[in-house]
C-alpha cells in the first residue's frame, strides 16, 4: 500500500473525528455547525474516493471525486458565513463548484492534463479558503477572544498561499508533474498538507464555538433571570475591580442601594407575579437614568446597587434622585392603564472614601438607605444623613 493511500485513509479517520465532535455541539444550535458537519461527511468521501483513484473509472476518480472535495470546501466556507451571521450564498458556492468540475473535464476530455486538473482544484480550493480568512476578518466585531480566530484566519491564509504555491509550480513544471498518487516527495508534502486541510479548518470553527458557548455561560451566570440586570456575583466582582480602579486613578466613585418600599405588601396584595412585574418595571425605568459605564444589579431580592464611576456622592445624589422621580413619576401613568399598582423605591447614596473596601461602602449606602426607610420612604438619602 503506498503512503499516499495511507496518508488519504488518515485524512479520512480525521473527518470521521471531527465529525464526532461537531455531532456533539449539533445541539448548541449555533449557526455552521450543520455545515460543517456536511462538510466533514464529503471531505471524508472525497479523502476514500481519492485513496482508491486508481481503481475507479476516471469519471468517478477525476470529476466526481474532485467535485465532493469541491463542495466540502464550499460547505465548509458556508458554515463559517452563517457563524458570523451571514448568507450562506449557495447558488455562488454550487456554481463555483460546477465550474471547477468543468474545467477538470475539460483538462481531461479536451486537453488532457494532469497539471491544469490539480491547478484547477487549487485555485478552487485556494478562492475558498481566502473566503473563510476574509469572512472571519469581517467578523472582527464579533470576536470574543482573539486565539480562535487568529488560528482560523492563519491557517486559511497558509493554505490559500500553499494552493498558489503549488499552482505556480505546476505552471512552471507542467511536464514534470506526476499524479498525486505516485509517492514523490513533492506530490507527499502536498498530500498530507491538503489532506489535513478541513479537519484542521473543523478545528477552528470548533475553537470558535467553544467561545460563543462560554461567552453564552457568562451571560446566563451574570445576568439576573427575571430583570436582565447584573447578578449579585457579577456586581461584586465587577466593583471589585473597579474600586481598585478608582484608588489607582484618584477617581471618584459612587454606590446607590435601592429597596423596594412595602414590597411585601405588594406581592401579599396582587400576587407574586406582579410583584415580578413591579422588578421588571423598575429595572426598565432605572435604564432610562443610567449611564453605559454604571452597572445596575440585582443584588437581593428586591434590592438593586448601582455602581457609579467617576462620580461625586453629589452626582450620585442628583442620580439617585433622578431614579426615585423616575420609578414615582410613573404612578400617574400606571393609576391610568392599571397595568401595575403603583410603587415607590428608597435609595441610599455613599461615596468611596480613601483606601476603604467594598463592604465598608455598602455598608455606610446600606445605614443610608435605612434611613430613608425611618424618614418615610420613597426618597433618596445620602451617607452623611442630609436628604438627596
Ligand atoms: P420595606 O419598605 O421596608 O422595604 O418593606 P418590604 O416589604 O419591601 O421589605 P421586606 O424586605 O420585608 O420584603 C421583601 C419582600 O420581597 C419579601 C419577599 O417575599 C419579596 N421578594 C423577594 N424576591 C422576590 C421576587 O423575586 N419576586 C417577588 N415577587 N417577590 C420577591
Ligand atoms: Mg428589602
Ligand atoms: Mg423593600
Amino acid at each position: 500500500m503506498s503512503s499516499t493511500f495511507n496518508i488519504l485513509i488518515v485524512g479520512a479517520l480525521f473527518c470521521v473525528l471531527m465529525l464526532l465532535v461537531l455531532t456533539s455541539l449539533l445541539r448548541s444550535g449555533i449557526p455552521g455547525i450543520r455545515e460543517w458537519w456536511v462538510a466533514n461527511v464529503l471531505a471524508c468521501l472525497a479523502l476514500v474516493l481519492y485513496a482508491f483513484g486508481r481503481e475507479l473509472p476516471p469519471f468517478i476518480g477525476y470529476e466526481l471525486t474532485n467535485g465532493v472535495y469541491a463542495a466540502a470546501a464550499a460547505a465548509m466556507l458556508a458554515g463559517f458565513r452563517r457563524f458570523y451571521g451571514r448568507s450562506r450564498m449557495t447558488p455562488w458556492l454550487a456554481a463555483g463548484v460546477l465550474l471547477a468540475v468543468a474545467a477538470i473535464a475539460l483538462f481531461h476530455y479536451r486537453f488532457d492534463s494532469y497539471a491544469m486538473r490539480t491547478i484547477a482544484v487549487a485555485v478552487f480550493q485556494g478562492a475558498i479558503c481566502l473566503g473563510i480568512a476574509v469572512t472571519i476578518m469581517r467578523g472582527r466585531s464579533d470576536w470574543r477572544s482573539h486565539y480562535p480566530s487568529l488560528f482560523t484566519v492563519g491557517m486559511a491564509a497558509v493554505i490559500t498561499l500553499g494552493h498558489g504555491i503549488r499552482s505556480v509550480i505546476y505552471l512552471t513544471h507542467t511536464g514534470e508533474v506526476t499524479s498525486l498518487l505516485q509517492p514523490s516527495p513533492l506530490n507527499l508534502f502536498f498530500v498530507s498538507a491538503g489532506t489535513f486541510v478541513l479537519p484542521v479548518l473543523t478545528f477552528g470553527a470548533v475553537m470558535l464555538v467553544h467561545d460563543t458557548m462560554l461567552a453564552a455561560a457568562e451571560l446566563a451566570a451574570n445576568r439576573d433571570f427575571l430583570t436582565g440586570a447584573w447578578t449579585r456575583r457579577a456586581f461584586f466582582e465587577h466593583s471589585e475591580r473597579e474600586i481598585l480602579r478608582a484608588r489607582r486613578m484618584g477617581r471618584q466613585l459612587s454606590l446607590l442601594l435601592l429597596d423596594v418600599d412595602h414590597f411585601k405588601k405588594i406581592n401579599d396584595t396582587h400576587g407574586h407575579g406582579v410583584g415580578d412585574q413591579v422588578l421588571i418595571d423598575l429595572v426598565k425605568r432605572a435604564a432610562t437614568v443610567v449611564r453605559g459605564v454604571d452597572y445596575f444589579a440585582r443584588v437581593g431580592g428586591e434590592e438593586f446597587a448601582v455602581l457609579l464611576p467617576e462620580t461625586s456622592r453629589e452626582a450620585a445624589a442628583v442620580v439617585a434622585e433622578r431614579m426615585r422621580a423616575a420609578v414615582a413619576q410613573s404612578d400617574a401613568a400606571r393609576g391610568k392603564s392599571k397595568a401595575l399598582p403603583p410603587y415607590t423605591i428608597s435609595i441610599g447614596v455613599s461615596s468611596l472614601r480613601g483606601f476603604e473596601s467594598l463592604h465598608d461602602l455598602m455598608r455606610r449606602a446600606d445605614a443610608a438607605l435605612y434611613a430613608a426607610k425611618a424618614m418615610g420612604r420613597n426618597r433618596a438619602v445620602s451617607e452623611a444623613g442630609a436628604e438627596a
